[in-house]
């Protein structure tokens, strides 16, 4: 069995990621309120302070056998909320985002696509293999031989970024211990072949925020009062990635293409039965990312059946659906109606978070942070009004296609800020949905159809 190397995070899939680079969190104060603009969004408060319970709800694990519907209409920032509760989560947590017609591909069958998407959005975070440990101190005790013969001998419960783990201390570790007065909730470093204790300062927690500290990462008071930033060495990869690498109908190879096909059922039982090994010998550990299915009114009664018991396994990703549909309408293959098109009981188990349109106001802000995360300095003002009403009449998307094009276009034209002409010209060159439409009505004895 091949331990996977070592890619920094996990390789998402991530569909349309950079249109939502500009994300960084759901921008949430202490109470859970949204603030205005934060964190890369912008309004749609509720939606976001609902998104901020329901992290709390997976940190404190109460999410198993749940999932996540986010209804809106379209372009509303369902996958943007959802990119920012896999943020929230964590920078290495993988986030899958697919749409739920593309389990209904000729490739392969729903259920081998749905299990390679669930297994995409599980991470394996694994340690890596060194000496050295580092941790904050949970608990140490010294067991002295009470008949006055044979050397002190200890324990120590380490938290490292991302477990608890328990080591035997011996009397010299035990003595440098003692000399520096280690007790809970210092940080200290042991190194296992020399049996050299090190104490680093005390674990800092009076931040959580996620910019300061992030995954892995661990803020530390040094005795001189110094905050250090100390990062714990780990790699996160997905378990399909190691389906991929262990089959060897595939081999790693396929990972590049993505053309991965379909995987053995007996891989998949030897993955899992080396991982639960590398967890029980404290090597690796899950991470369960978000699996996001866009457009979930797709989905049929086999696949909503699939994830409805899937959801229940102990390390089953955190499910987000999305879906545009606000109707009663027919679930796909049956005669079953219901709201979203999504079965009832499936709804039922379910945390219902709505978005709904922009404003104005709200459309300005999202086109001038996608302009500063596209490195776009500067547009005159009477452009960006244009812009807005664009947006407001067609939609976001359009206006930030609009945005990118005309971009380019000013710098051709050796302008360092966008004008109003530089968005006539492209909206002249790119059609919007609702100017297509008319096109293909006009032409359509010309089409091919
Ligand atoms: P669809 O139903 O069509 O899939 P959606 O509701 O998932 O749409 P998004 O793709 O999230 O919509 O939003 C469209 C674009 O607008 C994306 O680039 C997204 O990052 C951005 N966006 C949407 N809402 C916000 C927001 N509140 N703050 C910042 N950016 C946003």
């Amino acid at each position: 069995m091949e331990i996977p190397g070592a890619t920094e995070t996990a390789v998402p899939t991530v569909e349309r990621v950079s249109a939502h680079s500009h994300i960084r969190g759901l921008g949430l104060d202490d109470k859970l309120n949204a603030r205005e603009e934060s964190q890369g969004l912008v309004g749609q408060k509720t939606a976001r302070k609902s998104a901020g319970i329901i992290v709390k709800m997976i940190q404190a694990g109460a999410i198993a056998g749940r999932g996540i519907l986010i209804a809106g209409p379209p372009a509303s920032g369902k996958t943007a909320i959802a990119m920012a509760i896999s943020r929230e989560l964590g920078a290495d947590i993988p986030f899958t985002s697919v749409s739920g017609s593309e389990f209904f591909s000729h490739e392969f069958n729903k259920t081998e696509s749905l299990t390679q998407s669930m297994r995409k959005s599980i991470g394996l975070r694994i340690q890596e293999e060194t000496e050295l440990v580092e941790g904050e101190v949970v608990e140490w005790v010294v067991e002295r031989p009470t008949d006055g013969t044979g050397d002190k001998v200890g324990r120590i419960t380490l938290k490292t970024t991302d477990m608890e783990a328990e080591y035997d201390l011996g009397a010299k570790m035990i003595d440098a211990m003692e000399a520096d007065k280690v007790t809970p909730g210092d940080v200290i470093s042991i190194d296992k072949a020399s049996g050299k204790v090190t104490k680093l300062g005390r674990s800092w927690s009076k931040t959580r925020d996620y910019d300061a500290q992030g995954p892995g990462t661990r803020l530390v008071e040094t005795p001189a009062g110094e905050l250090q930033k100390r990062k714990h060495v780990s790699h996160t990869v997905n378990l399909h990635e190691i389906d991929v690498i262990n089959s060897r109908a595939q081999g790693f190879m396929a990972l590049f293409s993505g053309a991965t096909g379909e995987i053995n059922p007996e891989v998949r039982q030897s993955v899992d039965k080396k991982v639960a090994e590398w967890r029980e010998e404290g090597r690796a550990t899950i991470v369960p990312g978000v699996l996001f299915i866009d457009e979930a009114h797709m989905l049929d009664i086999e696949c909503f059946s699939f994830m409805n018991r899937a959801m229940e396994q102990s390390t089953a990703p955190i499910i987000i659906m999305a879906t545009n549909r606000g109707e009663n309408t027919k679930i796909r293959g049956t005669d079953t109606v219901s709201p979203h098109g999504i079965p009832a009981d499936m709804l039922d188990r379910m945390n219902i978070i709505i978005t709904k349109p922009y404003d104005a106001a709200d459309i300005q802000k999202i086109l001038q942070l996608r302009a500063d995360a596209e490195g776009i300095d500067s547009i005159d003002e009477d452009a960006m009004d244009y812009l807005v009403t664009i947006g407001t009449e067609t939609s976001i998307r359009y206006a930030m296609q609009l945005l990118t094009t005309a971009h380019l276009v000013a710098r051709r034209d050796n302008m360092e800020e966008i004008q109003e002409e530089h968005f006539v010209k492209c909206r002249d060159l790119f059609l919007d949905v609702r100017r297509s439409e008319e096109f293909c009505d006009q032409w359509e004895k010309e089409l091919i159809t």
